[in-house]
């Protein structure tokens, strides 16, 4: 060993140790802010139609100061079993919540807020979680009943019910959140904070400041509101979800029933009564309307997430604090002549996904890596230096987020929506989807076999207006995607659904109207 090695070699050690102990002293906050059903086609930042209308001045922001995911995606596209990956890292069939259907969710398992607490964290979760039962693992939680309401929300505690008569329930769920931040956080310790907002979840109620955003203003409609569903499969056509047909005049769009005498919508009312929109006018009228709820909805989300950074900056934690916004699964916006979510389609398979971490994250910087809700758990653990379980299921992001994608990141993704017969009768299917090519199996079906194949080239057809499976010339493609179908199954361990789904299916088939 020659003399200038031995000289370095203390001055290395000296160097490692001070990192490692910098590393345990800088563990970052987690700001983890989730909404219901947001769209990314009302994120500026996502650009698309809508992006000139400026929706989201406030989450672009963080994408300008961030990272902007551009390929995130959901394993099951609804509400509880998103929540349910996102906090074990599991797919349904490993988590045991399948569907929206009451139960399920065995609170007992592990969940990674469970282990980050033991690593020193405090966590806490405050808004919409959807899943029955007492949470656990979190040092402090503040939950909406079930869907929860936008007025006078009630949230619960261990200690009971809460009402907050006369307030907004976007406004209510980042106060709360707030009000922990400033008031009961153990400032010695690290925090994952929880902000999960109820909006923009159907039936798309603003707060009263925001009514008359966007008023007057047109709102472009996507090129295929009037789908007529050619060249799709049965499911396509036999679902319950459109503006035209699903979308009801009373509760959605307030201008039949007992909205009409709400001070809220009774402008709207007495257009409406005045006018009687019809035939494609009327599906147009409906478009417009539920369009500027929504997004009124979500300019909400998005001024409450401005107090949010405007807190973490006064409080001198925005340095050290990792701020995450993230949606439970997308959002049709008129797409297919739609609204809500379930298919394996992009609008609503896709989800938006935006991180600032100053100093680690490049500001403005795009990701376009497969990335799906089975990775947010390690990535949390992951971030606090947390080991990270054998039996989740993902992958952690951090790598990602400091621009250093690994060589064999993953280059397709695993999809089961299982919620049929439900509301809204979006028919049981999986699927496998690459960069460009998407393979789905609906089954369950009434037709010989039970199932019907789907296949989209979605370079060549981003919207999935075309079901190319039967060209001979996709066959090779085709072929591929079945074997890898096959294996991400047998890396997921994918089983058959329990006993108690696969009843509800048969039992319900039986009595669910024939279309
Ligand atoms: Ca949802």
């Amino acid at each position: 060993m020659t003399m200038t090695r031995l000289l370095l070699l203390p001055l290395l050690t000296l160097f490692v140790f001070s990192a490692s102990v910098l590393a345990a002293a800088e563990k970052p906050n987690i700001v983890w802010i989730f909404s219901d059903d947001h769209s990314y086609q009302t994120i500026g930042a996502y650009g698309g139609r809508l992006a000139s209308l400026n929706p989201s001045p406030n989450i672009d922001r963080l994408a300008l100061e961030g990272m902007r995911f551009d390929r995130a995606y959901v394993g099951n596209s609804i509400c509880g079993p998103s929540r349910a990956t996102l906090l074990t890292g599991k797919h349904s069939h490993l988590n045991g919540k399948y569907d929206n259907g009451r139960g399920g969710f065995d609170h007992d398992q592990q969940q990674f807020q469970k282990i980050l607490r033991k690593t020193g964290y405090q966590t806490v979760m405050v808004g919409k979680i959807h899943l029955d039962g007492n949470m656990q693992g979190f040092d402090y939680w503040e939950v909406l009943p079930g869907q929860g309401k936008y007025y006078d929300p009630e949230f619960i505690t261990e200690e009971g019910r809460t009402r907050y008569a006369g307030e907004y329930v976007s406004d209510v769920v980042t106060d709360r959140a707030l009000d922990w931040l400033q008031n009961k956080r153990d400032e010695d310790k690290p925090f994952m904070l929880m902000i999960h907002h109820k909006a923009p979840h159907r039936n798309w109620d603003p707060a009263d400041r925001h009514m008359a955003k966007y008023e007057d203003i047109d709102i472009p409609e996507p090129d295929n509101l009037f789908d007529t569903y050619l060249n799709r499969g049965t499911a396509a056509r036999l679902q319950d979800m459109s503006i035209e047909k699903t979308m009801t005049l009373g509760n959605d769009l307030k201008v039949e029933g007992r909205w009409v005498d709400n001070p809220r919508f009774a402008k709207r009312a007495k257009w409406f009564a005045e006018n009687k929109p019809q035939g494609k006018d009327l599906v147009r009228w409906k478009y417009q309307t539920y369009m500027k709820d929504f997004m009124r909805c979500t300019w909400g989300v998005d001024e409450n997430i401005g107090r949010v950074l405007q807190t973490l900056k006064q409080m001198d934690l925005e340095d050290n604090t990792i701020v995450m916004y993230s949606s439970d699964q997308g959002f049709y916006m008129g797409e297919h002549g739609w609204f809500d979510k379930r298919f394996m389609y992009e609008e609503s398979f896709r989800t938006p996904l935006i991180a600032r971490w100053p100093g680690r994250i490049k500001p403005g910087s795009v990701n376009t890596d497969l990335v799906q809700n089975i990775d947010f758990a390690e990535t949390f653990l992951d971030l606090a230096g947390a080991a990270i379980p054998d039996d989740m299921q993902g992958k952690s992001l951090v790598p990602l987020l400091k621009g250093q994608t690994p060589a064999d990141w993953r280059s397709s993704l695993y999809y089961n929506y299982y919620e049929y017969p439900a509301v809204h009768s979006v028919r049981r299917h999986e699927g496998v989807t690459g960069k460009r090519y998407k393979l789905i199996r609906f089954y369950g079906l009434d037709v010989p076999n039970g199932e019907e194949w789907e296949f989209y080239d979605l370079e060549n057809d981003p919207a999935e207006m075309n079901n190319t499976y039967n060209k001979p010339r996709n066959a090779a493609i085709i072929a591929a995607l079945k074997e890898e179908l096959q294996r991400l199954k047998a890396d997921y361990k994918v089983t058959e659904p329990p006993a108690q789904v696969r009843r509800k299916a048969r039992t319900q088939r039986k009595k669910a109207p024939q279309k």
